[in-house]
């Protein structure tokens, strides 16, 4: 069975933007998938209607055998801008993933179980950055950073994982490490995941499949191989 199921789905912003046109297509589960196209294509459009950002105008998205309907906190999201709290440590920072699976009382008092800890910790040594678990977000890289937003969607136990353009900000070096430890957080975790990426030669090296984007609909789908011949 799939994990991720989208079936005719049309997105339109307000009167005529056709953000995604009739996409079909389907992923299954631990599968490593990177969503190339140019700016505006939809890409961010696709994440979104998957973790139940936004609504698709037409068409079905299913994650598991559920349909997607409302915000979903099983989906660990990863984006351009890295979110942390900057006065919190590399550890604090993973920590806040735990929230979305705790209660608000447990969450507004700040309080963390042995397990949650423990996951976090576990997360940190995925990316890479145990050693560096008790250094503040303000004294980190900007690919420490992204690492450490790696680990906090890890905390979450998610049932996937959407990083909408996470090395955009970074030089090409910082880039292939933090989509180096994605990739392996997903392999060790056999995680589903979707990354959109701008830099085809960085997506080459990591995607397992690669859906090309444009004008809102799908119009590659296929292997790094593929990729080479497309060129
Ligand atoms: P990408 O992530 O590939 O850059 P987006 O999904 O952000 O593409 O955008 C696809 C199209 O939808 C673009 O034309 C964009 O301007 C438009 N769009 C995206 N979000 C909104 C929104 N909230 N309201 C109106 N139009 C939007
Ligand atoms: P991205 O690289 O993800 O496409 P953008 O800078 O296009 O980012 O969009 C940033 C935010 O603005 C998104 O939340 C998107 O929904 C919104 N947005 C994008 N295009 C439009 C638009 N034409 N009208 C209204 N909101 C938009």
């Amino acid at each position: 069975m799939p994990t991720i199921e989208f079936e005719n789905v049309t997105k339109i912003y307000g009167e005529d933007t056709v953000a995604l046109d009739d996409v079909s297509f389907t992923i299954p589960e631990g599968e490593f998938v990177i969503l190339l196209g140019p700016s505006g294509a939809g890409k961010s459009t696709m994440l979104r209607v998957l973790n139940g950002l936004t609504e698709p105008t037409e068409g079905t998205v299913r994650v598991g055998d559920q349909e997607v309907q409302g915000n979903r906190s099983d989906v660990g999201m990863v984006f351009q801008e890295h979110y942390l709290i900057e006065s919190k440590t590399a550890f604090g920072n993973a920590l806040t993933g735990a929230l979305s699976r705790n209660s608000l009382l447990r969450s507004m008092l700040g309080m963390h179980s042995e397990a949650d800890k423990l996951n976090a910790l576990e997360a940190l040594d995925t990316v890479g950055l145990l050693d560096e678990a008790g250094q503040r977000a303000e004294s980190m890289s900007g690919g420490q950073k992204q690492r450490v937003g790696i680990a906090r969607a890890l905390v979450q136990e998610p049932q996937l994982v959407l990083a909408d353009e996470p090395v955009a900000s970074l030089d090409p070096k910082a880039a292939r490490d933090v989509m180096r430890y994605l990739k392996k957080a997903a392999t060790e975790e056999n995680l589903t995941t979707i990354t959109s990426l701008h830099q085809v030669n960085i997506a080459r090296e990591f995607g397992d499949r690669f859906l090309g984007i444009r004008d809102g609909e799908v119009i590659f789908d296929g292997d790094a191989d593929d990729l080479t011949m497309e060129e």
